[in-house]
């Protein structure tokens, strides 16, 4: 019989009621577990987070909570083959991928641990400088952020089940925040086994941990204004929760990682076999191939010179050709398959939405030639590369295919053209410039600034240096503006600010001083 997974509410495990969704291997299609959060009371879970885990953790100094995170790092990294193996069963993930996953996660909490020492022995943070607020310098003003008093609910989407937990759960705990999470059906098996390593060290006081497996049911209705709300996944989910009465009647904290069709721009005087040409073909082949496709930051859109799209429809084809795709377990596959048959639907609709305007230079929507996958069996597709010769079609653009699909368009005109196709994606993560020329570089960034929340500029001095566009690191911003929801997550010190009320206090210099070190 198939494990049941438990979720942990209220300091204890709970087993759902009724009818159980299933967790597939989706290489075999096996099913490996299920769970169901029916009957679980979301509002006592959500009480008894604010009334045990927020004060704990209020009381506990930056430095403190940095030690929770360094402790919950080293702890879950010692299980780290564990957790990579269901990763690879239950993700679809190749061993790569699932350590992207997994090393992500831990080296995020690191990250945050050593920057709490740098936050010292308070409880709060001071914002900026005192000011004098009239004629008399008695009379002064103060700017303090403070952590809400409620919890922080924390949804993810289910392509990076450690990672999606960590970035988001690191900060709000360094902020002063006890967490709820929602993890995301599908791939909750590495998630679940995250839970239980770090219920079972009881690194965490009582009531900072609580996991939600299963659907979220009533959990958002019993949101108030304390709580906040990270959410990641698609934009039509984040249309619904945004829209929730609760949400708004309470005017409750969200932040919103949605889809995402990133970008990248090959300028205009990058010579073939330079050393910033070969980058952006190894880079993009990567975003293409790497957990499928399956990933908020990979590159959807390719915008190449004319006089050398054809080089790159050669070069970008021979470099996606490499990538062998099948069971994800072996050491030489680098894609395993989408990870589930909703996924794999959604991505040849998209395929076939996308055959309308443009045409297939690799592959075309089918299963390919696989390594050691059974007949018929599991979620694959393989990799499928587009070209379009018109570069402002809205299917390029409008809708986000996640899955190992792109779409090269060439461009003749100069660096606003390529910033008004760009943004044709209406808000994006990260779009990435391969250039060595600073001029184009300098066009670029101010033409796509305000539509991306990141920009990789990509060239040969960073060649040997860069993890690439994808790789989301803590210290800079991750989220971006319109259709990538509008979120801003992470950035260092700058990711803690969700968690916190900005309270301006104005008084007496003296007392104000006496209180605010
Ligand atoms: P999804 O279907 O929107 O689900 C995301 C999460 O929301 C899951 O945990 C899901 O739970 C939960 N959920 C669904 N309906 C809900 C509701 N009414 N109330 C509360 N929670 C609800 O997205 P997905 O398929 O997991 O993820 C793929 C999408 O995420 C892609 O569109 C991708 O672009 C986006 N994404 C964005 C980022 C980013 O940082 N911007 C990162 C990763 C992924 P169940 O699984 O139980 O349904």
């Amino acid at each position: 019989m198939a494990e049941k997974l438990k979720s942990f509410v209220c300091g204890e495990w709970i087993e759902g009621k009724g009818s159980q969704s299933p967790l597939y291997n989706p290489t075999t299609e096996e099913i490996l577990a299920e769970t169901s959060s029916d009957g679980i009371n979301f509002k006592a879970c959500l009480e008894y987070a604010r009334q045990n885990g927020s004060p704990a953790l209020r009381k506990l100094t930056f430095t403190q909570r940095g030690e929770l995170l360094d402790k919950i790092s080293k702890i879950l990294h010692q299980y780290r083959e564990e957790l990579i193996e269901l990763s690879v069963a239950n993700g679809g993930n190749t061993r790569g991928d699932a350590k992207f996953d997994i090393d992500g996660a831990t080296g995020t909490l690191a990250y945050y641990s050593v920057l709490a020492k740098k936050l010292g022995e308070r409880t709060y943070l001071v914002d900026g400088e005192q000011e004098q607020l009239g004629r008399n310098p008695r009379f002064v003003g103060q700017h303090i952020l403070v952590p809400f008093t409620g919890v922080a609910v924390l949804i993810n989407a289910f392509n990076f089940p450690a990672w999606g937990f960590a970035e988001k759960a690191a900060v709000a705990v360094l902020a002063g925040m006890p967490v709820v999470v929602k993890p995301a059906t599908s791939t909750a098996l590495l998630a679940f086994r995250m839970m239980q390593i770090l219920v079972e060290s009881k690194i965490l006081p009582e009531g900072v941990l609580s996991v939600i497996f299963g659907s979220a049911g009533d959990l958002l209705g019993h949101l108030t204004c304390q709580d906040v709300l990270s959410f990641t996944g698609s934009s039509k989910t984040a249309i619904d929760l945004k829209n929730n009465k609760m949400i708004l009647k309470n005017s409750v904290r969200c932040n919103v990682e949605a889809d995402s069709l990133n970008a990248a721009i090959l300028g205009p005087n990058v010579g073939r076999g330079s050393k910033t040409y070969e980058l952006f073909l190894i880079e993009v082949a990567k975003e293409m191939t790497q957990k499928a496709g399956q990933k908020c930051t990979a590159i959807r859109r390719i915008f190449v010179p004319e006089s050398i799209a054809s080089d790159v429809k050669e070069d970008l084809s021979n470099e996606i050709r490499n990538v062998k795709v099948g069971n994800p377990s072996l050491r030489e596959v680098r894609m395993g398959p989408l990870v589930s048959k909703q996924q794999l639907n959604n991505v040849m609709a998209g395929v076939e939405r996308l055959k309308t305007c443009a045409k297939t230079i690799y592959g075309d929507g089918g299963r390919g030639q696989l390594v050691d996958v059974k007949e018929g069996r599991g979620y694959f597709i393989s990799p499928v590369l587009f070209m379009a010769d018109n570069p402002e079609s809205p299917q390029i653009h409008d809708e986000e295919i996640f899955g190992p699909v792109q779409t090269v368009m060439p461009y003749t005109g100069n660096a606003d053209d390529v910033v008004r196709f760009t943004n044709l994606g209406a808000g994006g993560l990260v779009s990435s410039i391969y250039t060595d020329d600073k001029e184009f570089a300098e066009q670029i960034i101010f033409g796509l600034a305000p539509f991306n929340g990141r920009l990789h500029v990509a060239s040969e001095k960073i060649a040997e240096h860069s993890p690439g566009s994808g790789a989301v690191l803590p210290q800079m911003m991750h989220g971006g503006p319109g259709k990538a929801g509008g979120g801003q997550e992470l950035g260092g010190l700058r990711g803690l600010s969700l968690y916190l009320q900005r309270t301006a206090l104005q008084g007496s210099k003296t007392l104000l001083e006496k209180i605010i070190s």
